[in-house]
């Protein structure tokens, strides 16, 4: 299987989107008071958990969530059973987890070790859409209040001349493992300012407007790292909606073994061999964060040959 095809942190979630079933508001009201209908409480970026993890809520608790709740946002059906995410950011942390029979709240990336793969995309789901709505309360362009609809994925701004539609934005970005030209086999790796004195990474870095991805893979290894690359291939993407991110993977041969960092973005950048990373793995160091796609990256091509 490649990279592709395997699911990362944050994907394989369990719901069916059920899109269509969201430009009907009758039906949404419906399928919000429905006793089976869950409830996932969010507050404030955080997953309201208990000592199972995060809570689930039906029938009155999660009545009372709604009633108290800023936006509700339908995230789609886990078989018959309608799943809404419902934002108590506007309380105080203690008594959003109070209403919600909670007894924190904790980010989904400091769970997602704990939490089934499609659980923890669910979350990070419904953390993204919900921050969205935080963010556009009016429209960028005449300033009016913008109001939800469309089950939570879209606001339309109230503005009588206007009435923009808004969607939730991805940011995508690229993430890229750079191949050195020749034998031995190396990648390259680099410590970002403000990483840990050893802590070496892939580089990376936001696809600006008008770029392909392709063209943001070389813009940006030639800008942080002065490498020109080329053999630019996608290895796979991962859902980032922290708040708002898309990181899509790529491996690129460089054209030689100089390097030269920005000295900003960049500290130092180098070049590895398998064996470093397996002995860096060995001696207890990581391979970047294990719940993102640069871990996978760099799995990826400890396990090749060449
Ligand atoms: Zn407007």
């Amino acid at each position: 299987m490649d990279t592709a095809e395997r699911v990362l942190a944050y994907g394989g979630g369990w719901l069916d989107r059920a899109g269509p079933l969201r430009t009907d508001p009758t039906h949404m009201d419906a399928l919000l008071t429905e006793p089976s209908t869950v409830v996932l409480p969010m507050w404030r970026d955080r997953c309201l958990v208990d000592g199972d993890g995060p809570v689930r809520l039906t029938a009155d608790r999660a009545s009372l969530v709604r009633s108290a709740a800023g936006e509700i946002v339908f995230l789609g059906l886990d078989g018959d059973v309608a799943v809404f995410a419902a934002d108590l950011s506007a309380l105080p942390e203690r008594s959003a987890a109070e209403m919600a029979g909670a007894t924190r709240a904790l980010d989904v990336r400091a769970l997602v070790g704990r939490l089934e793969p499609g659980d923890a995309a669910v979350q990070a789901y419904a953390r993204g859409l919900l921050h969205w709505h935080r963010q556009q309360r009016f429209c960028g362009t005449c300033g009016a209040p913008a109001v939800a609809g469309g089950g939570g994925h879209l606001r339309t701004c109230s503005g009588g001349e206007c009435g923009r539609l808004l969607f939730p934005r991805i940011e995508p970005a690229i993430i890229v493992l750079v191949e050195a030209p020749r034998s031995p086999g190396r990648c390259l790796l680099a410590r970002h300012a403000g990483a840990p004195e050893d802590a070496f990474s892939t580089l990376a870095g936001f696809v600006e407007v008008g770029e392909s991805l392709e063209d943001a893979v070389r813009r940006e290894m030639a800008e942080e790292a002065g490498v020109t690359v080329t053999d630019v291939t996608y290895q796979g993407s991962q859902a980032w909606p922290f708040p708002a991110g898309l990181m899509v993977g790529f491996r690129a041969t460089a054209t030689s073994d100089e390097v030269r960092v920005d000295g900003e973005e960049l500290l130092e950048a180098r070049w590895f061999t398998r064996d470093e990373l397996r002995e860096r793995v060995a001696s207890g160091r990581s391979l970047g964060r294990v719940d993102a796609i640069d871990h996978r990256l760099l799995e990826d091509w400890l396990a090749g040959v060449s």
